[in-house]
């Protein structure tokens, strides 16, 4: 590759945008301005390789083709069969699954995907066979009202929302609450962990037909050898949505027991998260489930995106290179330096570490809310989000707590010595922060703020995000 290809290419399709609506090109730029001067500590980001972004723009965008490979309802999809089939074949070969999905535009995509799948199979088909009929349309009107009773009558159990859990995984605001009857499992009030025995409990009691493991906000390792027993022990099809550590898993930091691919019957993932791919979503699972999951679009899916589905390919070839293993241990090594900093400076965090890509702090050490300690640390160069801790006093909106994560800075290069140095800026200014009037009120000095700030950018400094590009 020449020295300025990444340059030219960014350069010219900027110049081509801007000869159209000049606004765009102007926010696209600045957006890369933004994301080169902050702090991005927010655990689901990332930042996607040039060659990944650049998959994107073209004219994959431009076809339709429902169906699967080889299989469309559209003709002349040769070139989105070969994308597609590059993808699903990374996928399968980086995880070790028999099969891999990968149309869903996103995580919530592929969440639904994977539940109609376990539907379809356990409660469709053998409706069907019942009836005696190949297909929902052959089904008499009684049979199939009593058919859709029944997909509307199951149950899951999942990892409760204030111990780290996904909305996605049945709560009541989220579509997959209004189709399932959900009850959740916590962690130990002394611990913080999952506490096996008790979701063993859970699961004799409630009999669920989907066991869901995955989380967005649990700062440790789950024992998916231990869930699967769990799923085996009742009947239930154990799922597991590894959209926050698939890059952890990819890069193999997460192996044996904790490794879901070979305990589940289905995984889900988003693609641009620790894994560092385009925005998207991705299925995988064996043999018994592969057919149902394939009808993901049009089931629940709109048209598959041809060029996201491109960008996936680059993106996974990328994380079959032995670099990335690299990277993924040095996301862990960063996430455990900034914990043990927070924690010596006197931060309290849930779990008191992380085995993962995520730290979430207790703000309340500090006094505050969530929304009080988010505000204030963006006030001073830091991005992080808030985030409920178990049994959070203070609700989903306000929060007690502060999620961080590493994958983003540790893409950037940062090691554990400036994450020493990230755990004093946060701390300086959660301790310097005090509470205001209200939940969502604060009073920080705005020279501290400032001061902070320009030591995040110095930080940052010798850190150069996307180096090879230069817009002039
Ligand atoms: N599942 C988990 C565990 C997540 O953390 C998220 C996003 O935060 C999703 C699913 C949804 O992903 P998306 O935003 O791509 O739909």
């Amino acid at each position: 590759m020449s020295p300025n290809a990444e340059s030219t290419a960014f350069r010219s399709a900027l110049e081509v945008i801007r000869a159209v609506e000049p606004r765009v090109a102007d926010a696209i730029g600045a957006e890369l301005a933004d994301q080169r001067e902050s702090l991005k500590l927010i655990a689901s980001e990332n930042y996607a390789s040039p060659a990944t972004l650049l998959a994107m723009g073209n004219w994959f965008s431009d076809k339709y083709a429902e169906g699967t490979i080889g299989r469309r309802f559209y003709a002349g999809c040769q070139n989105v069969d070969t994308v597609e089939a590059l993808a699903a074949e990374h996928a399968r070969e980086l995880f070790g699954a028999s099969h891999a999905y990968v149309q869903p535009h996103s995580g919530i995509d592929a969440n639904l995907v994977a539940f109609w799948a376990i539907l379809a199979d356990r409660v469709e088909s053998p409706a069907l066979k019942k009836a005696q009929v190949r297909q929902v349309n052959d089904l008499t009107e009684a049979d199939w009202f009593a058919l859709r009773r029944e997909l509307g009558d199951q149950r899951m159990l999942g990892m409760s929302l204030d111990a780290g859990g996904h909305l996605t995984h049945g709560f009541r605001p989220n579509i997959s609450g209004k189709m399932f009857d959900q009850r959740s499992y916590g962690t130990d009030p002394a611990t913080g962990l999952i506490d096996y025995d008790r979701v063993a409990e859970a699961a004799r009691e409630f009999k669920p037909l989907i066991l869901v493991a995955g989380y967005s906000a649990y700062p440790r390792k789950v024992n998916f050898r231990i869930m699967r027993e769990i799923a085996d022990s009742v009947g239930a099809t154990f799922m597991v949505d590894m959209a926050h550590f698939a890059g952890l898993v990819a890069g193999k930091v997460f192996t044996g027991d904790f490794d879901p691919v070979p305990h589940a019957h289905i995984v889900t993932t988003t693609t641009h998260k620790s894994l560092r791919g385009p925005r998207g979503g991705m299925v995988l699972c064996g043999p018994e489930l592969a057919d149902q999951v394939d009808r993901g679009c049009p089931m629940v899916l709109g048209g598959p995106l041809p060029h996201v589905m491109a960008a996936k390919a680059v993106a996974l070839a990328e994380a079959r290179r032995p670099d990335f293993a690299d990277y993924a241990r040095r996301i862990v090594d960063n996430a455990q330096a900034l914990a043990e900093g927070l924690t010596r400076r006197g931060a309290k965090l849930v779990t008191g570490g992380t085995d993962n890509h995520l730290v979430l702090i207790d703000v309340s050490g500090y006094g505050l809310t969530g929304r009080q300690a988010e505000q204030a640390l963006l006030d001073s160069g830091i991005v992080t989000n808030r985030n409920a801790v178990p049994q959070d006093p203070n609700g989903a909106w306000y929060t007690s707590g502060i999620r961080i994560g590493t994958p983003a800075l540790t893409t950037r290069g940062l090691g554990t010595a400036e994450m020493d140095a990230t755990a004093e800026l946060i701390h300086t200014v959660l301790s310097q922060t005090t509470s205001g009037e209200s939940k969502a009120k604060y009073v920080l000095d705005p020279a501290l703020a400032d001061k902070v700030s320009r030591q995040a950018t110095d930080l940052l400094g010798n850190f150069p995000l996307y180096p090879g590009v230069d817009l002039g």
